[in-house]
């Protein structure tokens, strides 16, 4: 999926405290692009990341998927969009504490009356080393095992494009670095698109494609 941002702006609050907090952002995402988009608090990473993902609407510009304006959906139908198509990544991992890691990971197919394929299901939670911890609750796993498993449901709907906003964040460095190896093998071997947000210069480095946002203006570090 190709996906093209077009000036897209975010602006918040007016007069004294407005707020340019995405400023004419221009950006073309191939499909198997593997992307980070460093800054530090405040420069708009998650102001970005939600315009991208269809999570929040600009103030101007465009943003295509394959051609089609995401931003010209219905509410449902660009709901029903970014749960077949889109995989989110969270900081805090998100999972449910009452339902098993197996039950989170299904989730986002249950929602849409699915049922998951095992054999993915198999692979994805091997890939990820969780497949002996799929009947254990979230507390009962470690914070890195706690990401894995939401890795494994961003990506059991068998999205085109995985968002990850600070997926290492709430991690210790090891494993947070056992995630980044895991999230880029999986990369390699699915050929999706990844977009990753972070503050940490390790992790933007992993990526092949290397953006910095400041003050809501985004470049591009890596040549092309
Ligand atoms: P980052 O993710 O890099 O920390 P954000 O995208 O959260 O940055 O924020 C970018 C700028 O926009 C900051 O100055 C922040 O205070 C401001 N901002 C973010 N969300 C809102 C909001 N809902 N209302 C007003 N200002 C906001
Ligand atoms: P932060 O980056 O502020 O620590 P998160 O990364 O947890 O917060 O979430 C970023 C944003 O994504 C939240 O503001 C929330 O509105 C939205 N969000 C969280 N979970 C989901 C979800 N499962 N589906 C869609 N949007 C979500």
């Amino acid at each position: 999926m190709e996906i093209k941002a077009k000036e897209l702006s975010k602006v918040y609050g007016s007069g004294e405290s407005r707020i340019v907090a995405v400023d004419k952002v221009d950006l073309e995402i191939a499909a198997n692009d593997f992307i980070s988009i460093m800054g530090p608090s405040g420069s708009g990473k998650s102001t970005l990341l939600h315009l991208l993902s269809g999570l929040d609407k600009p103030t101007s510009g465009s943003l295509t998927y394959d051609g089609k304006d995401i931003y010209g959906f219905a509410d449902r139908e660009l709901s029903a969009f970014r749960r077949q198509r889109i995989g989110f990544i969270f900081q805090q991992f998100n999972l449910l504490p009452v339902l098993t890691a197996k039950e989170n990971i299904i989730m986002p197919l249950l929602l849409d009356k699915k049922q998951p394929d095992e054999a993915y299901l198999k692979l994805l939670t091997e890939l990820l080393g969780i497949s002996e911890r799929l009947t254990h609750l979230p507390h009962e796993l470690s914070g890195g095992q706690q990401q894995r498993v939401a890795i494994a449901r961003a990506l059991i709907a068998q999205p085109d494009i995985v968002f990850a906003d600070e997926p290492t964040g709430n991690l210790d460095s090891k494993s947070g670095g056992e995630v980044m190896d895991m999230l880029r093998d999986i990369w390699h071997r699915t050929g999706k698109t990844l977009v990753i947000i972070t503050h940490d210069n390790r992790i933007a480095k992993m990526a092949e494609r290397q953006f910095v946002i400041m003050d809501g203006v985004l470049s591009e570090v890596t040549a092309r």
